[in-house]
């Protein structure tokens, strides 16, 4: 805690840590880029104009596909 501290990432405040402003700024861009990858299309197979997007069943198979196609990808 010390060592973020003395990056300034911490600060002492009442004897308690408390996330400086910068470090404020540096959980804020790991927030956002933990945020974009949650609600990203599913590594950008699925485009704007994807057939998919005509009914929520075809949405629905779409998912399931690359989902399928995603966990093809990470066997070994
Ligand atoms: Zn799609």
């Amino acid at each position: 805690m010390d060592q973020l501290a003395d990056e300034g990432y911490l600060k002492r405040l009442d004897g308690r840590y408390a996330l400086s402003e910068s470090g404020l700024h540096e959980g804020a861009l790991e927030f956002a880029a933990s945020f974009d990858e949650l609600t990203r299309p599913t590594h950008g197979e699925c485009s704007a104009d994807c057939w998919c997007h005509n009914s929520p069943e075809e949405a629905a198979a779409c998912a399931t596909e690359r989902a399928d196609a995603e966990h093809a990808a990470h066997e070994h």
